[in-house]
């Protein structure tokens, strides 16, 4: 048997609360690192009062955290989920990549999926009335406070090929009311005798909360809709930018010629560059009606 959870199971805050509210992700490696790194700033250039929490694992080095704490990032060191070596196995990326392959498209190398599961940890934040989950590779794009006030669960569609993609939520941004009976309750149902969730986290919070509620999708806009789905974009509406598969600080990636606009824009988030208007910008070039 399980004993209960408490708040401070495997996770340690680097210091007290500072607000009802914070925005919360996770870096396990350097690589992530660098991605929250360039999220904070944007976070913190909309003005909000919000905390934001960063769950980091012992595997990112000091130095890879100093940049998050110089934006007054709350860093909260965080252990991996306590689960059976069975499950574990399942979950590392060789298995997981061969039981469930990804076909389209790319995950990089530093991704290692069996860490994702670490986002489960935001319900133990129990200093927060409610938090809003952000991956360490997306931006904020202009104030989104107002979804605080959002109920628990609630998430954007996984939309970046088609409309059929409208039946599921992507995981990279949610919005969360953490109880430790809730975090229980999920660390007893995700590691079930041969459980197997394909997406990680993201199947698991789709299977757990059926009943989701709605996030608009310009609320995780997905960088492939830049290509797939020119339609869909509007800059003025776009609350927050993902960069799912892919990451723009790759060296190597495929996409990057496709994706120069929004790569660029990463960079200078990531710089401390200027950032330009982003209700200015340009949207994607429409294929000719004819
Ligand atoms: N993550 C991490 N280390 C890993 C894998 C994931 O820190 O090895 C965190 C990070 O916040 C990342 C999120 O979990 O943004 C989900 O992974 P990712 O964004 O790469 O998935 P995708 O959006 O491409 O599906
Ligand atoms: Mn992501």
């Amino acid at each position: 048997m399980r004993q209960p959870a408490t708040a401070s199971d495997g996770i340690a805050p680097s210091g007290p609360a500072g607000s009802r509210h914070a925005f919360v992700t996770l870096v396990t490696n350097a690589d992530y690192a660098m991605g929250a790194t360039a999220l904070a700033r944007s976070i913190r250039l909309t003005g909000t009062q919000a905390d934001i929490a960063v769950l980091h694992t012992g595997g990112v080095h000091q130095n890879a955290l100093a940049p998050l704490a110089e934006f007054g990032c709350r860093l909260i060191a965080t252990d991996l989920l306590p689960l059976s070596d069975a499950f574990n196995e399942r979950h590392a990326r060789k298995n997981l990549h061969s039981a469930a392959p990804f076909t389209r498209g790319r995950k990089p190398d530093f991704h290692s999926p069996l860490d994702n599961f670490c986002k489960l940890r935001l319900w133990q934040l129990i200093e927060y009335e409610r938090c809003m989950f952000i991956d360490a590779d997306a931006l904020v794009m202009k104030n989104i406070d107002r979804y605080f006030g959002y109920p628990e669960f609630s998430a954007a569609p996984n939309v970046y090929e088609s409309l059929a993609d409208f039946h599921r939520l992507n995981s990279g941004v949610f919005v969360a009311t953490p109880s430790l009976q809730t975090y229980e309750t999920m660390l007893e149902q995700l590691d079930t005798p041969d459980a197997f969730w394909p997406r990680t986290d993201q199947t698991f919070l789709q299977n757990f909360f059926p009943d989701w509620h709605g996030l608009p999708v310009t609320m995780n806009m997905l960088q492939y809709v830049w290509f797939n789905m020119p339609a869909l974009w509007d800059w003025p509406s776009i609350g927050v930018l993902h960069f799912q598969y892919e990451k723009p600080w790759e060296k190597d990636h495929p996409k990057a010629e496709r994706l120069r606009p929004l790569i660029d824009l990463w960079h200078a988030y990531f710089n401390g560059g200027i950032i330009p208007e982003i209700a200015a910008l340009e949207n994607p070039a429409l294929p000719h009606p004819d």
